[in-house]
C-alpha cells in the first residue's frame, strides 16, 4: 500500500490531486504543509503571527518549524496505520534531509514519489482563478471546478475565499520561488526508481484519467 508524495510547483494541481485519491479511498488522509501552517496561524500564537507575516508576503517559513510540524503529522499517520498524500514537502535541501531520514528509518517500501510538471504560465492561471473553503481547506476553481452552489464548500457549506497568496503578483513571487529553491530537490527526487511523472498543463479530466490508472 503505497504513501504518496506529491510535488509540484504552486498551482500545478498537488492539493487538487490529494484532494482527489482522499476522495476515492477513504485509506488515504492528506497532509499538507501550507494547511499545517494555516492552522498554527488560526491559533493566533505569537509563533501563528510570525508564520502569518511570512506567508502574507510569498516566503518560506522557517525550515526547522515546518520539518517539526510535518513529521509530527506523519508520525501520527503511522501509529494510526493511515496512508498519507504528503505535499508542500520538502521544499529546501534542509527539509529534504529531515524527510529523507524519516523515509529511511520509517517508510522506505511504501513510499512512491509524484512529480506534477506544469507550465508555469498555466499555474499562474490557475491560481489567480482558485478559491478554497476558510473551514476544510478544499480546493476548487472558477474555471473548471467549480463548486455545486457558487461560493459554498460542497463538503461542508462553508463560504469561499480567494486566499491572499494566490493573488497575481504573490502566485508570481512563489512560483519563481519554486524554480530557484524547491525545483533542485525536485530534480534529485525525479531520478529515484519510486518516482512517477505526470504532465499537469493538460486539462483536468486527462490528469484525472491518469491519476486513477496509475496512483489508485
Ligand atoms: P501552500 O498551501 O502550498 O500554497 O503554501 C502556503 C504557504 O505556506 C507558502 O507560500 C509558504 O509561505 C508556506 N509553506 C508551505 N510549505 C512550506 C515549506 N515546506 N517550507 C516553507 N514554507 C512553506
Amino acid at each position: 500500500m503505497n504513501n504518496y508524495v506529491i510535488f509540484g510547483c504552486p498551482g500545478s494541481g498537488k492539493g487538487t490531486l490529494s484532494q482527489f485519491l482522499c476522495y476515492k479511498d477513504e485509506a488515504f488522509e492528506q497532509v499538507c504543509s501550507g494547511d499545517l501552517l494555516r492552522n498554527e496561524v488560526q491559533k493566533g500564537t505569537s509563533l501563528g503571527q510570525e508564520i502569518d507575516a511570512l506567508i502574507k508576503n510569498g516566503k518560506l517559513v522557517d525550515e526547522e518549524i515546518v520539518s517539526q510540524l510535518v513529521i509530527s503529522a506523519l508520525e501520527d499517520f503511522l501509529k494510526r496505520n493511515k496512508r498519507f498524500t504528503l505535499d508542500g514537502f520538502p521544499q529546501t535541501p534542509y527539509q529534504k534531509k529531515r524527510f529523507d531520514r524519516f523515509v529511511d528509518a520509517n517508510l522506505s517500501n511504501s513510499l512512491k514519489y509524484v512529480i506534477i510538471e506544469i507550465n508555469p504560465l498555466i499555474a499562474l492561471q490557475r491560481m489567480v482563478n482558485r478559491i478554497s473553503c476558510v473551514n476544510c481547506s478544499k480546493i476548487y476553481n472558477l474555471e473548471f471546478l467549480p463548486p455545486r452552489v457558487s461560493g459554498k464548500c460542497d463538503f461542508c457549506f462553508f463560504p469561499l475565499k480567494q486566499r491572499n497568496s494566490d493573488k497575481a503578483e504573490l502566485a508570481k513571487k512563489r512560483i519563481d520561488l519554486y524554480s530557484d529553491v524547491t525545483e533542485k530537490i525536485v530534480e534529485h527526487y525525479k531520478t529515484e526508481k519510486q518516482t512517477i511523472v505526470f504532465d499537469g498543463s493538460r486539462p483536468l479530466e486527462d490528469c484525472f484519467k491518469d491519476y486513477t490508472t496509475i496512483l489508485l
